[in-house]
């Protein structure tokens, strides 16, 4: 395999740093781009002894000028909580931080990956979501920032692969989660975790009957990569990666708190505004395309969250 030069911004993220890693590991050059609003230098310090890896402290919405030969853009935050913060950062992030890495992607001739995501698809009214569904978006709502930002970066992708013939990648993510999200993400799987940790109340938004498919990370990274690397140049998705288990919010918590032992009582609180009911991937084409289906179940990828969340604790107590 050749050794790429490849570009990750939103490298010092929760995913980001995932694919750093294994983008080192299988022995490329790594360009980890970040303003470092949601992302956090721990995450990525264990690479930056690696003579191949560089970090760069950058934000996306301004123009940037390097040589690279491949951009997985992931720069934005994610978790409701963070993306809500700066509204219209988010929506800068998504829409002139795509238009900036696809002009370096233009000028560079480079292949460039997309992180779209199911909040495409809105409060969705298909069911599971396949990627030929439009979506249902309110696009003046608390999350149409995120949404509606994400929406407008897929079809600036789309534009420069027509109109400048540009490589591009689309992947929409389902819910992802694992170890190296932050402790103050705020979405629910970290949530529940840490909460059931300290055995503080579990917060289910609503009656906790919206349901999520919740894919581990490493499977998620994996399913990016083959994306990227294994699909024909002519081949732009966009593709559904994500797993397909579909779970109660009221589930997850019972099931986190099963498996922490913990004696937190479940609290229920408000359901956000545009809170999708449902959501879970058809990854067909993911199947079909690249042979990717997700490998770790719930169970197996929550025990690795929440060891990885009990040693942050214990590391944070001294
Ligand atoms: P994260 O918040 O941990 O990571 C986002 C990273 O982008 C952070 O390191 C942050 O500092 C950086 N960033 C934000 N704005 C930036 C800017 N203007 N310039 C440079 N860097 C900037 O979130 P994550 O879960 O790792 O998500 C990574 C990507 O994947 C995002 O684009 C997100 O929309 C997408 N995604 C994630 C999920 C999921 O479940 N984790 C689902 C769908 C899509
Ligand atoms: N751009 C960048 N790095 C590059 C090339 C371009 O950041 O190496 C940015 C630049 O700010 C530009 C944007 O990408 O405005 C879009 O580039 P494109 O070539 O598509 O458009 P133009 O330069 O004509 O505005
Ligand atoms: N949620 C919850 N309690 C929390 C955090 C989130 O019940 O402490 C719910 C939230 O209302 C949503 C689901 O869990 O229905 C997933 O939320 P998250 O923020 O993780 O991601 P989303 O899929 O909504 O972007």
């Amino acid at each position: 395999m050749a050794k790429k030069s490849i570009l990750v911004t939103g490298g010092s993220g929760f995913l980001g740093s995932h694919l750093c890693e294994r983008l080192l590991d299988m022995g490329h050059e790594v360009l980890c781009v970040d303003n470092f609003f949601t992302g956090q230098k721990a995450n990525i310090l264990h690479l930056v002894d690696n003579p191949y890896f560089e970090v760069l402290r950058h934000d996306v919405t301004f123009p940037l000028y390097i040589e690279v030969d491949e951009i997985y853009n992931l720069a934005c935050p994610a978790s409701p909580i963070h993306y809500q913060f700066d509204p219209v950062q988010t929506t800068k992030t998504s829409v002139h931080g795509a238009i900036n890495m696809l002009g370096l992607a233009k000028r560079i001739r480079g292949k460039i990956l997309q992180a779209s995501t199911s909040e495409v698809y809105g409060d969705p009214e298909m069911h599971p979501q396949r990627e030929d569904y439009w979506g249902h978006v309110n696009p003046n709502g608390l999350r149409a920032c995120y949404d509606e930002g994400k929406r407008c970066a897929e079809t600036l992708f789309f534009d420069y692969h027509r109109q400048h013939k540009l490589r591009i990648k689309v992947a929409r993510i389902f819910n992802t989660y694992g170890p190296r999200m932050a402790m103050n993400d705020g979405r629910v799987v970290s949530n529940f975790i840490i909460q059931a940790l300290q055995g503080k109340p579990i917060t289910v938004y609503g009656k906790g009957e919206q349901t999520r498919s919740f894919c581990y990370v490493d499977d998620l990274v994996d399913g990016l990569i083959r994306l990227m690397q294994d699909t024909p140049d002519e081949f732009t998705g966009p593709m559904n990666l994500g797993n397909p288990g579909e779970f109660t919010i009221l589930e997850l918590a019972e099931t986190v708190i099963a498996m922490t032992g913990s004696k937190s009582r479940i609290e229920f609180k408000p359901l956000p505004s545009d809170d999708p009911m449902q959501r879970r991937p058809d990854i067909t084409l993911a199947k079909s395309t690249i042979g990717w289906e997700p490998r770790v179940n719930l169970e197996i990828g929550l025990r690795k969250t929440i060891e990885y969340f009990d040693a942050q604790l214990k590391a944070e107590r001294g």
